[in-house]
């Protein structure tokens, strides 16, 4: 909060820097005790393909503090790069994900990496390791980096991407439209999807430069052979506008939030007919 209020009109409710780290360092000593405490689970969205009755979910994490409850990744996950956990609980996250999804068969999965991950020696053997573990086809899952990789200035990374694209794993550049380096990404490497960020999606409907916006990223996925996928879906009335786009799956709160895994099969069994229909 002190950052984004400006160094001089921080509010008395606003940690300092100092505070900020000490609490980091908190975190951080908590988050390494939370994989035995067993306080770390996988929750997984349903993504909606517009096109065909393709089933698949995104795998989030999600983090149970004792005192601080449910802390968000959007907490965590930078606290755990900071702090050297990134690679092991990526691990974690790997592990748990493909075991929860040998259960689904035929179904897709997305997995989010940290650019730690791709930027890890053993990071490629563990993956496919996992995935002969649990008798998963590289093609059924997604791996989804973000901008923060900056991979065009990132060898190793990219490296190892077009080494899992070849072996068949597909690739999808997560958040697209939210950071300064979208445009040279889609440059230097061939994603095949892009999941287009909330923030472009959530004013269709309002503001006209919005559908300008979107329609010019969809047609730039399409020339370089990408799917496009529309992030935030919360309102039936955003599905109109992603799907004349051209967007060729939908997520959301609208179809769904992060459910347990218990609930994905019963999520596809009874909802997603229904579901369909409404778009
Ligand atoms: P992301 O990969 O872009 O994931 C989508 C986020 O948007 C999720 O938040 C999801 O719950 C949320 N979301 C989905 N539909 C809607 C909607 O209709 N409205 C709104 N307001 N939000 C929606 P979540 O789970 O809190 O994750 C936030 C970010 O944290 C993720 O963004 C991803 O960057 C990171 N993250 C989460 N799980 C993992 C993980 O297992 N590994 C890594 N490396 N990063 C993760
Ligand atoms: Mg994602
Ligand atoms: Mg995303
Ligand atoms: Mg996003």
């Amino acid at each position: 909060a002190s950052k984004k209020n400006g160094r001089n009109c921080a509010t008395s409710f606003s940690p300092s820097m100092a505070e900020e780290r000490a609490i980091d360092r908190a975190l951080e000593k908590d988050l390494e005790s939370a994989f035995e405490k067993q306080q770390l689970r996988m929750v997984y969205q349903p993504i909606h393909s517009v096109e065909d009755d393709t089933r698949e979910v995104e795998a989030l994490v999600r983090w149970k503090h004792p005192e601080l409850g449910e802390v968000p990744p959007s907490t965590f996950i930078p606290a755990a790069e900071r702090s050297g956990l990134m690679v092991r609980l990526g691990e974690w996250i790997i592990q748990r994900a493909l075991q929860d999804f040998a259960r689904w068969p035929g179904m897709d999965m997305s997995i989010n990496l940290s650019p730690l991950q791709l930027q890890h020696d053993g990071f490629s053997t563990f993956l496919l390791d996992c995935c002969n573990r649990y008798h998963i086809a590289p093609s059924r899952l997604f791996l989804e980096v973000t901008e923060s990789l900056s991979i065009e200035r990132n060898t190793r990374a990219l490296l190892t991407l077009n080494m899992l694209r070849n072996l068949g794993f597909r690739i999808a550049l997560d958040d697209f439209g939210t950071g300064y380096s979208s445009l040279s990404m889609v440059k230097s490497f061939k994603f095949d999807r892009m999941k287009l960020d909330r923030s472009l999606v959530m004013d269709l409907g309002q503001d006209p430069a919005s559908v300008a916006v979107l329609e010019a990223a969809v047609t730039m996925a399409r020339h370089v052979g990408a799917e496009v996928v529309a992030e935030g879906i919360s309102d039936a009335h955003l599905i109109g506008a992603t799907k004349s786009a051209g967007c060729t799956h939908l997520q959301g709160y609208f179809y769904s939030r992060p459910i347990e895994a218990d609930e994905v099969f019963g999520y596809f069994e009874n909802n997603w007919e229904r579901r369909a229909e409404v778009a």
